[in-house]
């Protein structure tokens, strides 16, 4: 397969598409991005690598930060994790409180806000340093040392974060976190605000490719728990467009309102996409377009 080729012809393909929607903006820092930057990385588990256009360039992971605190969950509290949160798809915005109010603090899942805010405070819990340890997990994964929090973006979004202080006393009321508020939002916002490029998100993510045990960072995934690490990714990875990103692409994936979206063919490859301007439902325009047309050029997906 000619993936190298096939990025190239994709990028021609989804042009049209490149001053269609806006960067977030609800987090200042993030307002001053150039939104318009695309990038795009596939690596193999066969070792193979393909990039193109700004696939090097570091950005805000933000919500990409949700499924790595998954992994070191799933690790240390095993299936235990879902009594904290549930595995569903919620069919909300990321940051809605709606759910949360009704099903008494239980968030849906650890992709919305509310879910990982509550696995941000486990991590707090259970760790003597959770930042050391999370930055050295995504570090491990990707084999790069220089991967690092902006705290300008996270005390940016801390600035605004008005919705997300809402959830947090939300699910404080109900017993959902124990740690203190102002604590578990800094931590979230922090893990937001980590900079990746589409190559290390591609290479972090070659581990939940392949189906093999890992152990990075003293953090170990059973074959078992990288499965269902991607099926919540195919269920909850994309907020209230998750089917839609389903039906379109068919691969397991996380996006965040950084613009980026990461996705995993099993066994395959995982692929890295960012470009800044997002749709109404906070997924990168070009980002889908261009997954899109990669399963469909290589007529591989899962499905
Ligand atoms: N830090 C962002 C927020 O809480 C993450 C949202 C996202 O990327 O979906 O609003």
């Amino acid at each position: 397969m000619d993936y190298q080729k096939i990025l190239e012809d994709i990028y021609q393909e989804i042009l049209p598409y490149s001053k269609v929607g806006a960067q977030a903006d609800y987090i200042p820092a993030l307002a001053k991005v150039d939104p318009d930057q695309y990038g795009i990385s596939l690596k193999t588990v066969m070792g193979e690598s393909y990039s193109f256009m700004k696939a090097d360039k570091r950005f805000s992971i933000q919500s990409i930060a949700k499924v790595f605190a998954v992994a070191m969950g799933l690790s240390m509290k095993g299936e235990s994790l879902w009594k904290l949160v549930g595995k569903e798809p919620s069919g909300t915005a990321f940051n809605s409180l709606v759910q949360l109010e009704i099903e008494k603090g239980k968030p849906r899942n650890p992709f919305i806000n509310a879910g990982a805010i509550v696995v941000a405070d486990m991590l707090m819990s259970e760790l003597d340093d959770p930042e050391g340890e999370f930055i050295r997990f995504i570090r491990s994964l990707c084999g790069s040392d220089t991967i690092d929090y902006n705290m300008e973006v996270a005390v940016s979004e801390r600035s605004k974060g008005y919705l997300n202080a809402a959830i947090a006393n939300l699910l404080k009321y109900h017993g959902s976190i124990s740690n203190d508020i102002e604590d578990v939002l800094m931590f979230y916002f922090k893990m937001c605000s980590v900079e990746m490029s589409c190559e290390e998100l591609a290479q972090a993510f070659l581990a939940f490719t392949n189906s093999t045990p890992f152990e990075y960072a003293g953090y170990k995934m059973t074959s078992s728990q990288i499965k269902r690490l991607n099926a919540v990714m195919q269920t909850c990875g994309f907020y209230d467009e998750a089917g839609e990103f389903s039906y379109l692409v068919g691969l397991p994936g996380k996006s965040g309102v950084g613009g980026g979206i990461v996705a995993v063919h099993p066994l395959r490859y995982s692929v890295a996409v960012w470009s800044p301007r997002l749709n109404s439902k906070g997924n990168s325009v070009m980002g889908m377009k261009a997954l899109e047309l990669l399963t469909t050029y290589t007529q591989e997906s899962i499905f």
